[in-house]
């Protein structure tokens, strides 16, 4: 394998049927990478894909083979941005439901892992790769009825930590993001499908959009080379970390 690949370099993008990975493949697009998307609803992922030129390909992280399917087709990688992941429930710890903790994990921390693991042979090949990892002030800050989620953001966290330590004096480098609330289907996969409870997550505030985040992954793989983002935490004005929100009142004159 050589370095060699045309343009900006292939950026892989997981989890981009929809919210961040989506606004993230559009945006790197845009910026003149060669952009290959990967997740498990195909249908939604073409559609993204189709747009804007991109390659997509079937990607389910929590399956090894069908990340080393994925990654079989991406001969040349400059850029791998491990987005793909969420949460499943609020429950507290007294009520886990184990099969939701072990997606979370197998999701956010696995998938990292396994993504990486099978792309590191290219990024390192080119002499410029980066990976990103999409984890989450839940990663540093844990709130109740969070712990499953925080469990695996944390250990999403770690795992960058030491990527980033295993592989200085080496040409690839590891930057995190670290987004409070954004408005995707984040919340719909989390509580189920109920619209009601993801709806009330942003109510009375303003949250980041998957731009916003795509915004900052942009700037972060657009420093010079010499230039390693280790982390950048980003949350909407209305929220401090995981626990504080401003929500403004409804107005009472709205509607008459
Ligand atoms: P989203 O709209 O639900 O997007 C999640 C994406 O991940 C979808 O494209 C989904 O595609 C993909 N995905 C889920 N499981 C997958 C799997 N096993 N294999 C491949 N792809 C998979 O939510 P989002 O907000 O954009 O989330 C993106 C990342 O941001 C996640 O890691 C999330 O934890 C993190 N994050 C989100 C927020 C927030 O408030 N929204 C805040 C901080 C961090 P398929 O279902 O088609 O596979």
């Amino acid at each position: 394998m050589t370095g060699a690949e045309p343009g900006n370099g292939t950026a892989v993008v997981t989890g981009a049927s929809s919210g961040i990975g989506a606004a993230t493949a559009r945006r790197l697009a845009a910026d003149g990478w060669d952009v290959v998307v990967g997740a498990r609803r195909l249908d939604r992922l073409r559609e993204v894909a189709e747009v804007i030129g991109a390659r997509a390909l079937p990607l389910d992280v929590t399956d090894t083979a069908s990340v080393e399917a994925f990654c079989a087709e991406v001969p040349y990688c400059r850029l791998l941005v491990n987005n793909a992941g969420g949460a499943l429930g609020r429950d507290p710890i007294e009520r886990f439901d184990e099969d939701g903790w072990r997606w979370m994990y197998e999701a956010n921390v696995l998938g990292v892992a396994r993504m990486t693991r099978a792309l590191l042979p290219a990024l390192e090949a080119g002499g410029d790769g980066h990976v990103v990892v999409v984890g989450s002030i839940a990663g540093f800050d844990p709130y109740a009825g969070g712990a499953g989620y925080n469990a695996a953001k944390h250990g999403a966290r770690a795992f960058t930590r030491v990527l980033r330590q295993e592989l200085l004096g080496r040409p690839i480098r590891v930057t995190e993001i670290d987004p409070g609330f954004v408005e995707t289907e984040f919340s719909l996969v989390r509580f189920g499908g109920d619209e009601g409870r993801a709806s009330a997550v942003y109510e009375g505030m303003t949250p980041l959009t998957a731009d916003d985040v795509a915004d900052a992954i942009a700037w972060a793989v657009s420093r010079p080379s010499h230039v390693n983002v280790d982390e950048l935490v980003l949350c909407a004005r209305d929220q401090y970390l995981a626990q504080r929100v401003h929500r403004r009142e409804p107005d009472p004159d709205a509607g008459r």
